[in-house]
C-alpha cells in the first residue's frame, strides 16, 4: 500500500455542475424526508453506478494509482477492478464481518471524488467490505449533518496518509508499525491470501536475484539491474512497498 495522488479537480461527472452533486442533493432530501426509516433499515437507498462507476472515474483513478489496487498494490489490468467507497455507502461494520450492518453508512460520500478508490475485487468485495473501524465507534458520522472530522479511522486512507508510516514489509509478508497499519492489514487479509503472499514471493525472489546482480559493479549486468530495482520501487511499480522495504534493508531479511 502507498500514497495514492488523486487530482484535485474531481472527473466531470462529480464535480460542481455534473450529475454527482445533484445525486447527492436527492440522496439527503430523501433521509431528511424519512430519517427514522433510513436509520432502522425499513428504507434503503439506491445508487446509480453509472455515476461513481462511470468510465471517466475509473479512468482517473486508474491514472492515478498506476493501474493498481488501492490496497494490495496487484495491477488491476491481471484482476477485474471495482470503484469502491472508502467510507462504505450502503451501511458500516465496525469490525467483525458478521456483525450486524449499522445503517444508513456514508451515503451522501456515494459521489464524492475523495471517497472514492479502485480496488481489486478480492479487497473490495472479499474483504474490506462494508467494514470501517473507528478507533471510537460513538464518535461516528450517522448521518450528513455530523461531523466526519471526529472520526479516527481505524482504516489506512492512501489519498489523505502515507501508508508506510504504519505498515511495511518483511519479505513477502506485511507487519505493521501502528495499530492502524494492524488492523487494515488483518481485515485486508493481505498475509492470508495465499494467491496475493505468493505473487509477492515471486516478485521479491526475482528481485533479489537482481539485487545481487547490481551489486557486481564489475558485471556488464550491474547497470541495468539497478535501473530495473529503481523503476520496481516507484510509484507505478506492482507492490512497490514490499519493494522499497526489501531496499532498505538490502533483501537482507532472514527468509521464515
Ligand atoms: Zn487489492
Amino acid at each position: 500500500m502507498i500514497r495514492i495522488r488523486k487530482p484535485a479537480t474531481p472527473p466531470a461527472i462529480l464535480a460542481q455542475e455534473g450529475k454527482g452533486p445533484a445525486a447527492t442533493e436527492e440522496l439527503l432530501r430523501q433521509y431528511e424526508a424519512d430519517p427514522a426509516g433510513f436509520r432502522g433499515g425499513t428504507r434503503s437507498f439506491t445508487f446509480d453506478k453509472k455515476i461513481y462507476g462511470a468510465p471517466e472515474v475509473k479512468t482517473a483513478l486508474q491514472r492515478a494509482q498506476h493501474d493498481k489496487c488501492c490496497f494490495c498494490e496487484c495491477k488491476i489490468s491481471n484482476h477485474p477492478g471495482d470503484v469502491e467507497h472508502f467510507r462504505p455507502k450502503r451501511g458500516v461494520k465496525q469490525r467483525a464481518r458478521n456483525q450486524k450492518m449499522g445503517k444508513p453508512g456514508y451515503y451522501w460520500l456515494a459521489y464524492d471524488w475523495s471517497n472514492l478508490y479502485l480496488a481489486c475485487e478480492d479487497c473490495n468485495r472479499r474483504h474490506k467490505g462494508n467494514l470501517f473501524p473507528l478507533e471510537n465507534a460513538h464518535e461516528r458520522a450517522k448521518f450528513h449533518g455530523e461531523d466526519l472530522s471526529r472520526e479516527k479511522p481505524l482504516f489506512i486512507d492512501p489519498g489523505k496518509e502515507d501508508p508506510e508510516t504504519f505498515l511495511s514489509f518483511r519479505r513477502e509478508y506485511a507487519f505493521p508499525l501502528e495499530t492502524k497499519g494492524k488492523e487494515t492489514i488483518d481485515a485486508l487479509g493481505l498475509n492470508t491470501r495465499a494467491r496475493l503472499v505468493e505473487d509477492r514471493r515471486e516478485s521479491y525472489e526475482r528481485l533479489a536475484l537482481i539485487y545481487i546482480l547490481s551489486q557486481d559493479s564489475d558485471a556488464p549486468e550491474s547497470a541495468p539491474a539497478q535501473k530495473l530495482l529503481a523503476r520496481s520501487q516507484e510509484d507505478s511499480g506492482e507492490y512497490a512497498a514490499m519493494v522499497r522495504a526489501a531496499l532498505r534493508c538490502a533483501f537482507a531479511d532472514p527468509a521464515d
